[in-house]
């Protein structure tokens, strides 16, 4: 079974009773209850119906009988969205040997525990920006049917980069280098709408590409405008004819702006946005994905004093890493939309709620961090009928912590409840 995201509507129906679709009705008797984080709106004493994997019904008070799950001493909110994931790997020492030795099979099956520490972690849906094409793909069909366990994914494939870009390879031979190109290359404009045709031909959900240099590349071509605006215009416009959103990877500024101006609906990262890409922003509604989790991971590796990251990496990342947070600041006063990303892979998969508190730090409230992990990605991620809130009709993703998120938003880092389209995976 298949789905898609796609711009003009959403097709998530099958995912919901595809895996461990629940047959009887379940009641879950919530102590707390945030249904929809649009409003945030708490209830207490509350009761979720589900039956077939999805919500039927919320009533004031506890009824139901038979299938009770009793969270009435806990806080129940939304599955969490993460739109920034990598599920196939987590960066370190190895990454440059992994390349040439492992198969797509290796990486498929490497991505199983990290989906399910993903899922475990209250992460019921994730966007993979980024992974090996038929690696990701795999994992997540493997998921929809319900082989293993892990959150919905919402896949990629790999990045689509310029040659010698962020998504190309750094430091082989050149004949290893030109063996093991990826099939996401392109060069001019006209080059770019093939590889985009057939990124989506083969398999992609939505269409993630490097707008710019990036740090955990090992090249020493910092992190400005990689791809020409002739190139990001008709990528954009080749995506959305196809009906793919498309989100970019990007640090500088001209590289923030010209993807902006080509129509791009989310920037990853943002580091270097300024008051010309907050106003674009606004203007094409696009959403920002801050990632402040990797901004942190790198900075710390970078000043670790055996780092194992190369000189090219360190010095981008001491460069980048520790103005993320401040650009988030800049970007939520100024009233840009803010989607939850963690780029977990830099950071461990599983501790994707520790970006919560960094939005925290960044300036949004305990709920925007909450929104932007539920309604605003969901949103982003075009799923808002079908992920980011409670309501009867939508898949019964649903999750709970001990403490109130809104007094203490990393209680989040403690889930102790998941359940998805109805079945649970995690119990207090
Ligand atoms: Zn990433």
């Amino acid at each position: 079974m298949k789905w898609r995201v796609i711009l003009t509507g959403v097709s998530l129906m099958a995912v919901a009773t595809s895996t461990a679709a629940v047959a009887e009705m379940t009641f879950i008797h919530a102590g707390h209850l945030m249904a929809d984080p649009a409003t945030g709106e708490v209830k207490q004493e509350q009761t979720i119906t589900i039956e077939d994997g999805r919500v039927i019904a919320i009533r004031d008070g506890y009824v139901g009988e038979g299938n009770v799950v009793d969270l009435t001493g806990q806080f129940v909110l939304p599955g969490l969205i993460d739109a920034h994931v990598h599920l196939l790997h987590e960066n370190g020492p190895g990454d440059k040997l992994a390349r040439v030795t492992k198969t797509p099979a290796d990486w498929a099956i490497d991505g199983v525990p990290f989906a399910r520490k993903t899922l475990l972690a209250g992460f019921t849906t994730v966007a993979n920006v980024g992974d090996e094409n038929t690696s990701i793909y795999a994992l997540r069909d493997g998921i929809m049917e319900g082989k293993i366990i892990g959150p919905r994914v919402i896949a990629a494939g790999n990045v689509i980069s310029p040659h010698g870009g962020e998504g190309d390879v750094y430091g082989y031979r050149t004949d290893v280098t030109k063996a093991i190109a990826r099939p996401n290359l392109c060069s001019g404009a006209d080059d770019c709408r093939r590889v985009v045709r057939q990124h989506i031909q083969f398999g992609a959900d939505m269409v993630k590409i490097v707008a710019t240099g990036a740090v955990l590349s090992d090249a020493d071509a910092g992190v400005d405008q990689q791809f020409t605006a002739d190139e990001l215009k008709a990528i954009v416009e080749t995506a959305h004819a196809f009906g793919r959103i498309v989100t970019a990877h990007a640090h500088g500024t001209a590289g923030i702006n010209a993807f902006l101006e080509a129509g791009g609906n989310s920037i990853e990262h943002g580091t270097y946005l300024d008051d010309s890409s907050i106003k674009l922003f606004r203007e094409k509604g696009a959403y920002l994905v801050p990632t402040l989790l990797a901004g942190a991971t790198v900075t710390k590796w970078a000043n670790m004093p055996d780092t194992w990251l190369s000189p090219a990496t360190a010095k981008k990342a001491l460069e980048v890493g520790p103005k993320m947070v401040g650009a988030t600041r800049r970007a939520h006063e100024g009233g840009v939309k803010i989607a939850f990303g963690t780029d977990s892979s830099v950071s461990p998969h599983g501790e994707n709620a520790r970006e919560f508190a960094l939005l925290v730090e960044a300036g949004l409230t305990p709920l925007e961090a909450i929104q932007a992990a539920t309604v605003n990605a969901a949103n982003h991620l075009r799923i808002a009928a079908e992920a980011g809130r409670i309501a009867p009709g939508m898949p019964a993703d649903i999750v709970a912590v001990k403490e109130n998120p809104l007094k203490d938003v990393k209680s989040l880092e403690r889930v102790i409840f998941v359940m998805k389209a109805g079945a649970v995976y995690r119990e207090p």
